[in-house]
């Protein structure tokens, strides 16, 4: 069986390392507020090209805090797009604003910025583009209309660790830029952790207060707050990986290119990549035909897939107040119907990468029907 991500091989690497890690941070007994947050907030800041960072408890609480400290809230509307996590949605709902989705370009599954325009009102305050799959979205068009229309931008980078656009690294863009933790992201903690990056030191210590409990020192808050903060041992944990993550960068890179050179040729659209970016491939992401019958006859043979995101959030229940309909953003529902994510880690040896690319094409040849003998052998054992 291949699965979608196996974090079990990255930890059969790196266990000593870790192991020593968390056990620092057990012998010294500092858990919150300590010396490992410090450091890696910094070295994450400058491989990000951001001169900030601010550790949090999550992806999801570094949008809400940026929002928060942006001064975002009741009455003000933020800009996504609908095919991301819902986590990005909920960080605007979070603040008490509300959301307003606007349609993705068909090739880069980002933002469109063509179609943004159309969707800001007088009550619209900020933008959250996202960095889907870790392709940078077009910062430089989306740049350009938030600042006719005087928006914040917050990037949701929780799957572009690393990334680059126009030769630069992510981190210092718009007013913020908010990464994940989340174990299966590029680069993961041990549990819940995240990060915001900013070049303005003014939001820096709004982040910081506000992420502490509205704290300036002890017993004193400036102003009601959270408690947002990074823990110690996930940022021990995020140092050790950090040192790693240039290199698994690279391969996901070199897997992804493994993959396009295979399914080249065949009825499946690979992912495509604006000239202008250095995607991190946090997901590979195809388009096809049958895409349920393909997906189902690859598990039944051992390859696990994934679909990233099966609904659009204007779909979703949960949003169904915002009073939006199927048929509202074409293209990010058409592919929510035609979308499969192959397996994507950078531990996957090109015999797997191999061997999943010349399924995929039999299958996609065969409609989706069962090839008969064709069950995995697990490969995995090899190494
Ligand atoms: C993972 C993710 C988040 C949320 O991050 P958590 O650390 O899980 O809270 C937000 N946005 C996107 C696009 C994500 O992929």
């Amino acid at each position: 069986m291949i699965p979608l991500v196996d974090l079990k091989r990255q930890y059969a690497l790196l266990r000593e390392d870790l192991q020593t890690a968390i056990q620092w941070v057990m012998e010294t007994s500092v858990f919150i507020n300590g010396p490992h947050t410090k450091q890696f907030e910094q070295k994450f800041a400058r491989a990000s090209g951001a001169r900030y960072g601010v550790g949090t408890s999550s992806g999801t609480t570094a949008l809400h805090l940026t929002l928060a400290a942006l001064g975002i809230g009741l009455g003000d509307e933020v800009i996504t797009v609908p095919n991301t996590f819902i986590a990005t949605a909920e960080a605007i709902t979070m603040t008490g604003a509300s959301v307003r989705f606007v349609d993705v370009d068909p090739q880069s599954y980002t933002m469109d910025p063509h179609k943004l325009a159309k969707a800001i009102t007088d009550k619209t305050r900020a933008l959250i583009p996202v960095d889907l799959y870790g392709q940078p979205c077009d910062r430089k068009m989306i740049a350009k209309i938030a600042e006719q229309h005087d928006l914040f931008v917050v990037y949701d980078a929780a799957q572009a660790h690393l990334a680059e656009f126009g030769g630069k690294p992510l981190g210092g863009f718009g007013d913020a830029v908010c990464y994940s933790f989340f174990p299966g992201k590029n680069l993961g903690a041990c549990g819940d952790a995240g990060m915001v990056t900013t070049n303005n030191l003014e939001l820096e210590r709004r982040l910081r207060m506000l992420a502490n409990h509205g704290r300036m020192e002890k017993y004193t808050h400036q102003v009601p707050g959270f408690n947002y903060r990074m823990d110690e041992i996930q940022a021990a944990v995020l140092d050790v990986k950090l040192t790693h993550l240039p290199a698994w960068t690279k391969r996901r890179r070199q897997i992804a290119q493994l993959y396009d050179i295979i399914l080249s040729g065949c009825p499946v659209v690979t992912p495509w990549v604006d000239e202008r970016v250095n995607p991190v491939y946090h997901l590979y992401v195809v388009r096809l035909k049958n895409r349920d019958a393909i997906k189902s006859a690859l598990a039944d043979i051992g390859i696990a897939t994934g679909i990233h995101y099966p609904v659009c959030l204007h779909c979703q229940e949960a949003y169904s107040h915002l009073g939006y309909q199927k048929g509202d953003f074409p293209i990010a529902e058409k592919y929510a119907d035609t979308i499969l994510s192959l397996p994507m880690f950078p531990e996957l040896t090109d015999d797997e990468v191999t061997t999943i690319g010349k399924i995929v094409r039999q299958q996609v040849a065969g409609g989706g029907a069962q090839v008969s003998g064709a069950r995995l052998t697990p490969l995995s054992a090899k190494g």
